[in-house]
C-alpha cells in the first residue's frame, strides 16, 4: 500500500531514486549531528539519510504517511516525528543546531524559507527541492526580475546556491512546474547584527515598489535628513547588492 497523494497537502512524490540520492549527498553530515527532514512523505530521500551517521527527525503532518514510514522504515518511531514544520520551535525543540532537508510542499515554500531566517541561529545549512521559481528567487543576483525580497533575506544570512534544476515527470502526480534544489550554507553577512529589524523594512519596501527609486519607495520609512542626497536614493532597489542594503543599513541607523 502506498500513500494516497493529497492536493491540499502538497503532496508530489518523487518516483527517481537517483535524485533522491544526489539531494541528500547536497548535505554535510556532520557525525552524530542533527537533520530535520521536512515532508518526508514515503520517505523516498528518508531511507537515504538514514544511512548516514546523524540523528533524524522527521517533520510531517499527513498521518497516513507517519503510517507508511513506521511501517516501512523499522528504525522509526514516534520520538523521530515532530508534526507540522510551520507550527515548530525549533530552538526549544532540538537544543543545539540541526540541518534541514526535503522536497517540501509548495503551498509553504515561502513560509519554510522566511522561517529558516528566523531560526538562522539553529539552522548550519539546508538542502531542499522548490518549485523552480522560488528556487531561483532565492539564488537571484542584483538587476534581475527574480531579484527580490527574498534573495537579499536569505543571502544576508546564508550563501546560496542553485545546485539543478527537476523535471516534472519524476513525480507522482508530476507538478504544474519545473522543480529546482538549492543548498544554503550560513555565512551572516558583516554589519547586519543588530540591524535586523530596519534592514528587513528596508528591504522590504524598497522591493514593494520595485520599479520605483528608493527615493520615492521607502518615503513610508522616514528617511533620515542625511540620506535624502546619498546615491542609492536615485537607484531602484534591484540595483543595490546585498553588502549595499547592508551598509546602508548602517548608514540609516546611524542617522538615528
Ligand atoms: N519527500 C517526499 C514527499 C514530498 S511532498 C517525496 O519527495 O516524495 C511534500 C510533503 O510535505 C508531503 O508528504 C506533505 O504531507 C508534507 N507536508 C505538507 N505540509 C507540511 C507541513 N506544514 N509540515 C510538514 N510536512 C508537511
Amino acid at each position: 500500500m502506498s500513500v494516497r497523494a493529497k492536493k491540499h497537502l502538497g503532496q508530489h512524490f518523487l518516483t527517481d531514486e537517483n535524485i533522491a540520492k544526489n539531494i541528500v549527498d547536497g548535505l554535510t553530515y556532520n557525525p552524530g549531528g542533527k537533520v530535520l527532514e521536512i515532508g518526508p512523505g514515503m520517505g523516498v530521500l528518508t531511507k537515504y539519510i538514514l544511512e548516514k551517521d546523524t540523528e533524524l527527525f522527521l517533520a510531517e503532518i499527513d498521518t497516513e504517511s507517519i503510517q507508511y514510514l513506521k511501517t516501512n522504515y523499522a528504525t522509526l518511531d514516534e520520538e523521530h516525528f515532530v508534526g507540522d514544520f510551520l507550527k515548530l520551535n525549533i530552538a526549544e525543540t532540538f537544543a543545539d543546531e540541526i540541518s534541514i532537508i526535503g522536497n517540501f510542499p509548495y503551498n509553504i515554500s515561502s513560509q519554510i524559507l522566511f522561517k529558516i531566517i528566523d531560526y538562522y541561529q539553529n539552522i548550519p545549512e539546508m538542502v531542499g527541492m522548490f518549485q523552480k521559481e522560488v528556487a531561483e528567487r532565492t539564488a537571484a543576483v542584483p538587476r534581475t526580475k527574480d531579484y527580490g525580497i527574498l534573495s537579499v533575506l536569505v543571502q544576508a544570512l546564508y550563501d546560496v546556491k542553485y545546485l539543478f534544476t527537476v523535471h516534472e515527470n519524476v513525480f507522482n502526480p508530476p507538478p504544474k512546474v519545473k522543480s529546482g534544489v538549492i543548498r544554503l550554507t550560513r555565512n551572516p553577512k558583516e554589519g547586519l547584527t543588530g540591524n535586523e529589524v530596519l534592514f528587513k523594512q528596508i528591504v522590504k519596501a524598497g522591493f514593494g515598489q520595485r520599479r520605483k527609486k528608493l527615493s520615492n519607495s521607502l518615503k513610508v520609512l522616514n528617511i533620515p535628513e542625511k540620506l535624502q542626497t546619498h546615491e542609492f536614493m536615485s537607484k531602484r532597489a534591484e540595483e543595490l547588492s546585498v553588502a549595499d542594503f547592508i551598509g546602508f543599513t548602517k548608514l540609516w541607523k546611524s542617522y538615528l
